[in-house]
């Protein structure tokens, strides 16, 4: 006789591991399947060992910022194999503490692949055991894509790799526009390592504020990147000490290291979505409706398996909402709107609402205020970086639709920004808050002249 829970999770990532705690807690029966390691893309390899990554280069700003200051550090260098080593340890720590969050209420963790073998049954690959379900739960995020096949693709590595590089590349090529390739191209600068980036549209980081774009690359052609817009690969071959990369524009360059970050495809290919009759769309996303739902009653889906905000902090909410709605009687939905987020690029970005384009798409009249301006701690250092602040103003509510900021703790001041801009606050509510001095963040309250 099969065993029968309430619900299946499939994915022990962001999602995956907050549904099924929570509908755990509501009491249900729960098991989860991860084939790989528990704690997602996320945990293992995406947000926190990039963001451990990201503070190593930045020791690399503070040595150089530091004679300003009146230090000097003598004999400093870097290690690769020692960050490595202690982003994995930090890795495993959290792992641990995934696999025990889990656990305290009661969910049985099935460390291999499952599939869905109908609206009401998994089947765990490894076993062949075929599990009954009241409800299962799809939660298996994405992975990168390869884009078009070209000679020599697998001499490329994808950001799953670049966190295990047995040696820190001395010429790296990253190729991709979106937040990953920009975040990966400024920490392997930051390390010291020569960086090209090669993106087939015309500036990076679409969708973002035009303002924001600019700025971001200026910086980062400043900080010695070099920015090859409107070209693709089309073959990478081994050479005798590295990889020669030929571009669609003729050029090559050659580098020891290609890494691709020109998107992600959400994971549900031979997941057995068909033999329950499950749609897919185009990129093989789950289409859902509000509460997470499949057009198959029983099977709901959360996190980038949906293609929707693909970050963790809505992959957790989305399970969140969905477990609290299906079995905690208590339902409720995620909003996609407003979603504040940072880049972790050289200077980071924090951004909450619409962009300038964005809004004035959307018919609003604007009134525009941005300060671009050094900061005060690359003063003494002599860094020539600079620091960008930019609001998005509805010229007839004067609320603000969007806040924009490049610069140190740019993801750390969106945050509060972004509870202001959620509760409706206007420019006349900037202005009046009192600004907190010296600091950057002052600017968004002390900027009283429109640029347009
Ligand atoms: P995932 O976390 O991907 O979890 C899915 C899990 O399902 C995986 O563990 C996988 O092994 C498992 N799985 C898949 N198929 C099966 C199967 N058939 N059986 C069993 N298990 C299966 N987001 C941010 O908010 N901030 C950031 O700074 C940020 N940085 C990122 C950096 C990188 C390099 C990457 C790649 C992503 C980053 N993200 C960031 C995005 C974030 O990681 C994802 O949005 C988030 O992890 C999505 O969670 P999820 O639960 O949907 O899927």
């Amino acid at each position: 006789m099969s065993r029968s829970v309430d619900l299946f999770v499939i994915g022990g990532g962001s999602g995956g591991v907050r549904a099924s705690r929570i509908a755990a807690q509501h009491g249900a029966k729960v098991m989860l399947a991860e084939e790989f390691r528990l704690g997602g893309t996320c945990v293992i390899r995406g947000c926190v060992p990039k963001k451990l990554f990201v503070y190593a280069g930045r020791y690399a700003h503070d040595l150089e910022d530091m004679a300003g200051y009146g230090w000097t550090v003598e004999g400093a260098r870097f290690d690769w194999p020692t960050l490595v080593a202690n982003k994995d340890r930090e890795i495993a720590r959290l792992e641990s503490i995934y696999q025990r969050n889990l656990e305290a209420p009661g969910v049985e963790i099935i460390r291999d692949r499952a599939v869905v073998t109908g609206a009401h049954t998994v089947r765990i690959v490894g076993t062949g055991e075929t599990i009954e379900a009241r409800h299962i739960l799809i939660a298996t995020g994405g992975h990168p894509a390869l884009g078009p096949a070209i000679p020599g693709a697998e001499l490329a590595i994808t950001s799953n790799e670049a966190f295990h590089l047995p040696t820190l590349p001395r010429r790296v090529l990253v190729q991709g526009g979106g937040y990953i390739a920009v975040e990966f191209a400024c920490l392997f600068r930051a390390l010291g390592c020569e960086v090209a980036l090669v993106l087939r549209a015309e500036q990076i980081l679409r969708s973002f504020d035009d303002d924001v774009r600019h700025h971001v690359a200026d910086e980062m052609r400043h900080s010695g990147i070099n920015i090859l817009t409107g070209r693709s690969l089309t073959s990478i071959t081994a050479t005798a000490d590295g990889k020669r990369v030929e571009l669609s524009d003729g050029s090559h360059v050659e580098v020891d290291e290609v890494m691709l970050a020109i998107g992600r495809i959400p994971n549900t290919r031979n997941l057995g979505l068909e033999t329950a009759g499950v749609i897919v769309d185009g990129v093989g996303a789950i289409p859902v409706d509000v509460h997470g739902r499949t057009n198959v009653p029983s099977i709901h889906a959360v996190g980038d398996v949906t293609n929707r905000v693909n970050l963790t902090p809505m992959a957790i909410r989305e399970g969140h909402a969905f477990a609290d709605t299906v079995f905690g009687g208590k339902p409720w939905q995620v909003d996609h709107h407003l979603v504040a987020t940072a880049v972790f690029t050289e200077p980071e970005i924090g951004t909450v609402g619409l962009s300038e384009a964005a809004a004035r798409e959307a018919g609003f009249t604007l009134d525009i205020y941005k300060a671009q301006f050094r900061p005060m701690r690359a003063t003494l250092s002599g860094r020539a970086t600079r620091m960008l602040v930019k609001l998005v103003v509805d010229a007839d509510t004067d609320k603000v639709l969007g806040c924009h900021v490049v610069g140190e703790a740019a993801s750390e001041i969106i945050q509060m920004a972004a509870v202001a801009i959620g509760m409706g606050a206007t420019k006349a509510d900037f202005d009046r808050t009192v600004a907190v001095h010296p600091t950057a963040a002052e600017e968004l309250v002390t900027m009283r002249t429109k640029s347009s």
